[in-house]
């Protein structure tokens, strides 16, 4: 028997191609997706206007299977929940996403690839040894499985979970393409925020899409950044400062700039000073990650989260700046799925 592919690896060029080469309409396709998609209906039996013969054809050719739910932990408080998901997809390799279920917002943290290569000191994804990209299904099925599982739509969307997505671009913008159609998984693009660890080269490849952006800051000075992130010899911070500047400030759509506060290597008031004179508050906000640290963490054995006096001290000194600050003290902490946490093993032992 012939091998099916999954239809969720699928562009609408692609699907376009399939329906063309099978002699039925260019338009089928758009078809077959809105059904896949906006009404999640994955069995092609289902799909009323669609001919018999394309639904064979579909079958013949193409599996809708979602990878499996293979472990989660929950959390909640007053004002909603966090859920972290194990996910196995079809070669047995693991991947996590983790819902954030507040204030109404169905927030998805989705993984991009297993594993990373950009080697941040900081992030115990950064420490898993075998690794691969997703593929663009591998992307979507989370968006879709864990839907299912909640029985609601996601409303949001951030590419903060395992890997860097700028490092895994066709797969990243195929997902795009279908997550922000609003005949698809109609996910408005300023619902969507792209994280990156600064790869700005790429950062224009994206921009079509009108998502929001993230870039991973980190520190306020060179030789810092280098040390914690290594992506910043090739990107050092003069060039995130003449990126922003040179943007035009957009009230809806400005950078946010992802701040890891260390214990001691970048949480002095002096380094927020430095930021207030690298950046206007017109181009950024700021969003204050305190170290998030497993119990059993190996990987950062030597960083520490501030005291709470120093991450407020910090913040307070960038608010009276002018700059918008939040503070993300990760909701999934004591499940391991905060930021960092992603290491696909927390759920084995
Ligand atoms: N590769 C992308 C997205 C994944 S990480 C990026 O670098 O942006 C998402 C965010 O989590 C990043 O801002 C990263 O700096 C932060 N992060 C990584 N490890 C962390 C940790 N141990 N504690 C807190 N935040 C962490």
């Amino acid at each position: 028997m012939k091998n099916k592919e999954s239809l969720f690896d699928k562009s609408q060029q692609e699907l376009e191609e399939f329906c063309i080469s099978k002699e039925f309409k260019k338009y089928n396709a758009r078809q077959i997706m809105r059904w896949v998609y906006f009404y999640q209906t994955f069995d092609f039996t289902k799909m009323t206007d669609i001919s018999k013969s394309l639904i064979g054809e579909l079958l013949n050719n193409f599996h809708t299977n979602l990878p499996e739910i293979a472990g989660a932990t929950y959390e909640e408080d007053i004002n909603g929940y966090s859920k972290k998901y194990l996910i196995r997809l079809a070669d047995d390799m693991t991947i996590e996403s983790v819902l954030i279920n507040y204030n109404n917002r169905k927030t998805l943290c989705v993984s991009s690839q297993i594993g990373c290569k950009m080697g941040c000191a900081f992030c115990e994804t950064a420490g898993l040894e075998r690794g691969r990209n997703l593929s663009s299904g591998e992307i979507i099925s989370q968006i879709l499985l864990i839907s299912k599982d909640i029985k609601e739509k996601i409303t949001n969307v951030v590419f903060m979970g395992m890997g860097e997505p700028l490092d895994n671009m066709i797969e990243l913008k195929k997902s795009l393409n279908i997550m922000s159609d609003n005949k698809f998984l109609a996910i408005a693009p300023r619902k969507i925020t792209v994280s990156t660890c600064g790869l700005l080269d790429k950062l224009n490849d994206i921009e079509k899409f009108k998502c929001k952006i993230a870039i991973s800051l980190n520190a306020s000075d060179d030789i810092t950044r280098s040390r914690l992130m290594p992506v910043n010899k090739k990107f050092p911070l003069k060039n995130i400062v003449n990126l922003i500047n040179l943007q035009k400030p957009t009230v809806h759509n400005k950078i946010t700039l992802e701040y890891v506060l260390i214990k001691g290597i970048n949480d002095n008031i002096s380094n927020a000073k430095e930021l207030i004179k690298m950046f206007s508050p017109s181009k950024v906000k700021f969003n204050l990650i305190p170290l998030n640290k497993g119990e059993d963490s190996i990987f950062l054995k030597n960083l520490e989260r501030p005291e709470g006096s120093v991450i407020n001290d910090f913040k307070v000194k960038l608010l009276k700046a002018g700059f918008t600050v939040t503070t993300r003290f990760s909701k999934a902490q004591s499940i391991n799925g905060g930021c960092g946490q992603l290491t696909a093993k927390t759920l084995y032992s």
